[in-house]
């Protein structure tokens, strides 16, 4: 299946797409399998099925209430449940449109080509295993099991990384965990020996004084936290908000500091300069805890907010303020490790800056600073070992980054182009839940890539970009369809919560250990799948920590108590899990590997003459690309828009509501246009794009063309105007603020990328 060009193909099918209905088909096979295979739609009368939501990686957990024919008529929250507190968020509410969205994924696909032309036939899952078996068998012959790779994202993504470790390939990636939490993730474990994961432990709710640097609690819908950050606003609480745009936690801020983009860690180690030189720092605490005071004193002396107001544009009058507020509520003050924090390639810096300050201010392990989470530990099922692969993601990204902690997406994808000549190269994708193609930044590269691929597999409930190059397209159950693996994410209070389904999944779609498991059995695999429901491993899990299935279905979330304090006691003594036993100012890993044991302020430059700085993020009512099609959620937004300071709209002559289109320094015009809005939310150098339209993804089914209809070209993909990625030495973190647009009024007939 590798003679072909996936990009030709997109073309042929852009171009065959207007005016062609969709005609949704529904099949009896799943029906079947749940007679046969399945019990997990509850058999009683009950009406009420725990679930988790996977809108967005929250994953509160909650209640599908549905009446006796199976119509799901709500979601609600479980009050049991610490990330909801009983309580959804309107993203959340909203899922059940995932569910009844008939743009979604309806058969398996396979890819023929007839008269030159290519197209996705429509096969039976067997058949669909049977092009599996046969190109996963035969890329293992030619090059090894590792050169296989898979990409995934969410809940689903477990079930693939089994299959693929039990075949032996760790070749493997989350396109997310390169841009989002890697960085801060290393930044965290080099100072404290231990990393935040999700829910950050963050004690807003016995909190003084919070400060958010880019970080947009309330776009971004972290349900707990997004309460607690309520209760804050309620108590007549500090918020200092670092941010280039007025975002929606920065109007409700008492303080809002509109710094200048990729200048943020110049703030923080003048706030350090402050905290230090006016004794503002926790000194019994520091004392007592932290390694490299002295070292850390002498460092930060040249970074004094008078040049860090050269360097921000914030005035070194109000830096000077904000670190006393930040002084004075210590240790009751956390300065928000964010996400996303894959920004301008120096990201585990400025995330070790980051926990510097909180441990300068003693709020790591205070209360009304970060807590000390606990989780339930719950024992895996039994399986042989898994084989030892040849070689893995670790020669392709741990060798260059020491602090990486998982596979670099781009990396992987590097080793997947024709140009790459080395010992592990990638010939085969397997991708579940994710679109690299919106997802990670470089879509030429991607493309590139993906062309070069002898076979690439599609998990996904909605056609998107990425499945137009896939050779074999499974259609997945949404997660109200599907039993997943527990959810036992750490908390205040260890708890398990279930994802059970709450109705058969619709038209031919499976959940993803069951199309998991037959691609399992099909590559010989018997012994890492001895069970044929997945039900039967959550319920011996649960029975080993004295729950079970019956009880989990009846009560949704189960808490469990405590087995250590969830701050420190005054004085008591504490061993952090690093080299020294303390908290470390001063790195002495980063120190060992070459890398800066404290941060160092370097500039990225300034914006190029005639462009402005792109920045983008997410929208209140939507999260992934996937979710802007949901007919609920597309409802609350359409169409996105641009974010142009009214100095801007002058020099471009704009208008409110105009539609223009953007360029990039390369040349890449986007492919579509969007409307302009004007406001002083954003500052002059820069514009803000929300994250995740531009859809281009169309794929050509038994002559009839599928895509997502409600979101299919409209506003700009800020992965499409994306070339300029830079690389966080330390983790491979793949920041992407360093990039630039400059505004079309009328999209020109031809451009030219430059390569
Ligand atoms: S925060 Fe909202 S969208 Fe995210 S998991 Fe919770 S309810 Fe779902």
């Amino acid at each position: 299946m590798s003679n072909f060009n996936r990009r030709d193909f997109i073309k042929i099918s852009g171009a065959s797409a207007a005016g062609v209905a969709l005609t949704p088909k529904l099949s009896g096979v799943f029906q079947n399998f749940f007679q046969k295979e399945g019990k997990h739609l509850l058999e009683s009368d009950a009406v009420k099925v725990p679930t988790v939501c996977e809108v967005c990686f929250w994953n509160c957990a909650g209640w599908v209430y549905k009446d006796q024919e199976d119509n799901i008529k709500k979601i609600i929250g479980n009050d049991d449940d610490p990330h909801s507190n009983g309580r959804l968020c309107p993203r959340g509410t909203g899922g059940l449109g995932m569910y009844y969205d008939d743009d979604r994924l309806k058969k398996p696909l396979i890819r023929v080509e007839k008269e030159g032309q290519q197209s996705f036939k429509e096969v039976s899952w067997e058949e669909a295993f049977d092009v599996i078996e046969k190109n996963m068998k035969a890329i293992d012959k030619k090059y090894g099991k590792e050169s296989m790779a898979l990409l995934f994202h969410g809940k689903t993504g477990p079930h693939f990384e089994h299959l693929f470790k039990a075949w032996g390939s760790d070749t493997m990636g989350e396109p997310a965990g390169a841009q989002c939490l890697i960085t801060r993730e290393a930044g965290f474990i080099a100072t404290y020996g231990a990393g935040l994961a999700s829910p950050e432990p963050t004690d807003v709710r016995n909190a003084d004084c919070l400060v958010l640097i880019g970080n947009h609690i309330g776009e971004n819908m972290h349900n707990g936290h997004v309460q607690e950050v309520s209760t804050l606003i309620d108590r007549g609480g500090e918020i200092i908000t670092v941010d280039p745009r007025f975002s929606t936690v920065a109007s409700h801020s008492t303080t809002w500091l509109p710094i200048k983009p990729s200048t943020d860690l110049a703030l923080l180690l003048s706030w350090m300069n402050v905290l230090i030189n006016e004794n503002l720092y926790d000194k019994d605490y520091v004392e007592q805890y932290t390694y490299g005071f002295d070292l850390l004193a002498e460092h930060v002396q040249k970074y004094t907010p008078e040049w860090a107001e050269g360097v921000t544009t914030i005035p070194a009058a109000d830096i000077y303020k904000t670190a006393r507020i930040m002084g004075a509520a210590a240790p009751k003050t956390i300065v928000h490790p964010g996400r996303h924090t894959a920004w301008y390639g120096d990201d585990t810096q400025r995330t070790r800056a980051i926990a510097i300050l909180n441990a300068l201010l003693g709020s790591w392990g205070r209360k009304g600073g970060f807590y000390f989470p606990e989780k339930l530990k719950l024992p895996k099922e039994a399986h042989p070992p898994f084989p030892k692969p040849k070689w893995s993601w670790k020669d392709i990204s741990k060798k260059k980054h020491k602090l990486a902690i998982m596979g670099i997406t781009n990396e992987i994808l590097d080793n997947a182009l024709p140009e790459y000549k080395g010992p592990h190269k990638v010939k085969g994708l397997f991708i579940a839940a994710t679109n690299p193609l919106q997802s990670i930044p470089d879509e030429a590269k991607i493309k590139r890539a993906l062309d070069n691929q002898e076979f690439i597999v599609v998990v996904d409930t909605m056609p998107s970009e990425i499945t137009g190059y896939a050779d074999v397209v499974l259609p997945e159950a949404t997660y109200l369809e599907r039993l997943d693996h527990l959810r036992t994410a750490h908390h205040r209070q260890p708890n398990v919560a279930l994802r059970y389904p709450a109705v058969m999944p619709k038209y031919d779609s499976k959940p993803g250990w069951w199309i998991a498991r037959k691609i399992g059995l099909r590559l010989g695999l018997d012994d890492f799948y001895e069970w044929e429901d997945f039900e039967e491993v959550l319920d011996w899990q649960l029975k080993q920590v004295g729950s079970s299935m019956e009880e989990m279905k009846k009560e949704g979330v189960k808490l469990f108590p405590r087995n250590t304090p969830m701050y420190l006691e005054d004085g008591e003594e504490y061993w952090f899990n690093t080299n020294t036993g303390k908290i470390e100012l001063f790195s002495t890993d980063l120190d060992e590997w070459g890398y800066d044991p404290m941060p160092v302020y370097k500039s990225h430059g300034d914006v190029p003459a005639g462009f402005l700085r792109l920045i983008y993020g997410r929208l209140p009512m939507h999260t992934f690309g996937r979710t802007l099609n949901n007919p609920n959620l597309n409802d609350l937004k359409k169409e996105p828009n641009l974010w142009v300071n009214p100095k801007v709209a002058n020099i471009y002559g704009l208008e409110n509501n105009q539609e223009v289109w953007l360029q990039n320094p390369k040349g890449k015009v986007s492919s579509f246009p969007i409307h302009v809005r004007i406001t002083e939310r954003i500052r002059h150098d820069s514009v803000f794009l929300p994250h995740g339209f531009g859809n281009k993804g169309r794929i050509m089914v038994n002559g009839k063309v599928e895509e997502m209809s409600r979101t299919y070209g409209r506003g700009i993909s800020d992965a499409e105007m994306i070339s300029n990625i830079e690389i966080d030495p330390e983790t491979g973190g793949t920041g992407m603020r360093n990039n630039f647009v400059t505004i079309l009024t009328e999209k020109p007939t031809k451009t030219e990328e430059k390569s």
